[in-house]
């Protein structure tokens, strides 16, 4: 039955039904003298969209590296499908595999045209052929409003059509879960509305989400959840529609007056 695991094998390896997609347990990370994360802790759901939200220098960048383990933590574990990637032992690159990552500033591959940026990680890393990549790839282009662009290099792109890309180019294989570091700070005002429509679609077909975000408006629309980093812990967590429209805490009063 679905309740019962498939495999024997005791310990932690083993997903249990309910189980988080991902666990941040208590994570600790310094840099210096600079405690920035003093004990995070977060559960993300299966399908859930998790709006990471908290002043400049907070520490969302930072936390969002740790999962993607771009970023070595001091304490703490990470749990991505009841398995602790933040064991120094696991092989880092295959988590990463299963993570898809979309930073602030452009990060496709210049030299390389936007089918080819979509296609590379799902040949060389997945192992797909190329025929396999590159139809998975155009089924996404096509999606985002962008098959026409799948010869362009990234530079003849705007930059919402280049976060466009790098969405897709982020689910081409289907990740397990989706790392959104405010992919649209970078943004001309007028070409946010494009990736965050793209994000919104993301968010309603079940892809879980953990994102960081300055836009209040998309993250109270979108987000199931909203986490507010301060102090270096999580200080408020709770329905995004409660959490940005009657905060409990008056730091996050504070913050939310700030920014609004
Ligand atoms: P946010 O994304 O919320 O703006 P960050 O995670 O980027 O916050 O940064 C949190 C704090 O950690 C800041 O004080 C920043 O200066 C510091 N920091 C981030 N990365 C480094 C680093 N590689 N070396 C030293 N300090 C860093
Ligand atoms: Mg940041």
């Amino acid at each position: 039955s679905a309740t019962t695991p498939t495999s024997g094998r005791p310990g932690p390896e083993i997903p249990q039904p309910g189980t988080p997609l991902l666990r941040l347990i208590e994570l600790r990370k310094s840099f210096g003298a600079t405690a920035v994360l003093r004990g995070v802790s977060l559960d993300v759901a299966e399908n859930e969209v998790i709006a990471l939200i908290g002043a400049s220098g907070s520490g969302k960048s930072t936390l969002l590296r740790a999962v993607n383990l771009l970023e070595p933590i001091d304490d703490g574990q990470i749990l991505l499908d009841g398995a602790d990637i933040s064991d120094p032992r696991v092989d880092a690159n295959a988590v990463r595999a299963g993570i898809g990552v979309v930073f602030q500033h452009f990060n496709l591959f210049p030299h390389l045209s936007v089918l080819d940026n979509l296609s590379l990680a799902a040949r060389h890393v997945h192992g797909w052929s190329r025929s396999a990549a590159e139809r998975r790839s155009r089924e996404l282009l096509e999606q985002v409003g962008l098959l026409e662009k799948e010869r362009e290099f990234p530079d003849r792109l705007s930059g919402g059509q280049q976060q466009r890309v790098a969405l897709a180019r982020a689910i081409v294989t289907e990740p397990r879960l989706l790392l959104l570091d405010e992919i649209t700070s970078a943004l001309d005002p007028e070409l946010v509305g494009e990736v965050l429509a793209l994000v919104r679609r993301l968010a309603h077909t079940g892809t879980t989400i953990l994102m960081a975000t300055h836009e209040m408006s998309f993250a109270r629309d979108v987000a199931d959840r909203v986490a507010f980093l301060d102090g270096g812990v999580v200080a408020e967590l709770g329905p995004a529609a409660q959490v940005l429209g009657a905060p409990q805490h008056v730091r996050t009063r504070e913050f939310l007056a700030r920014i609004s």
